[in-house]
């Protein structure tokens, strides 16, 4: 458990995991890997340094492609910000007009999961009557 890998071996190794999840590993799959972050430290200098060495891109700069929400155009994203927010717009604009149109929604919507909230209470309130 604690042999020591050599500089290549960590570098085919993180290239394996790229292969394998598509993703450059980053600290939180240290559990994964048989190195630790000392190693990588002391042989590499930074985390980051081993991606460059090993070929692999740089996880912050890591780009994917979105289709906005709205208009269903594809526009190139770091993956950073898609994680940020659930629906993804190509344009402030998109967004602009999908957050107003779904306030008009919300209202009625709102009014829905009252009307089943009282009626999941009545309910509650005969179930424990009986
Ligand atoms: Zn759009």
């Amino acid at each position: 458990m604690t042999e020591q890998l050599s500089k290549r071996e960590i570098t085919k190794l993180v290239v394996n995991f790229y292969k394998l999840t598509g993703k450059s590993p980053c600290l939180k799959h240290l559990a994964h890997l048989p190195f630790s972050k000392n190693r990588v430290m002391k042989l590499f200098g930074t985390w980051n340094n081993m991606l460059k060495i090993s070929g692999l891109k740089l996880n912050r700069n890591k780009i994917s492609e979105i289709t906005c929400f709205l208009c269903k155009k594809k526009v190139a994203r770091q993956v950073k910000e898609i994680r940020k927010s659930k629906r993804s717009f190509c344009s402030s604009e998109c967004s602009a007009s999908y957050y107003t149109t779904g306030r008009k929604h919300s209202e009625e919507t709102k009014r829905k999961i009252s009307e089943s909230l009282k009626a999941h209470r009545i309910f509650l309130n005969t179930e424990k009557n009986i």
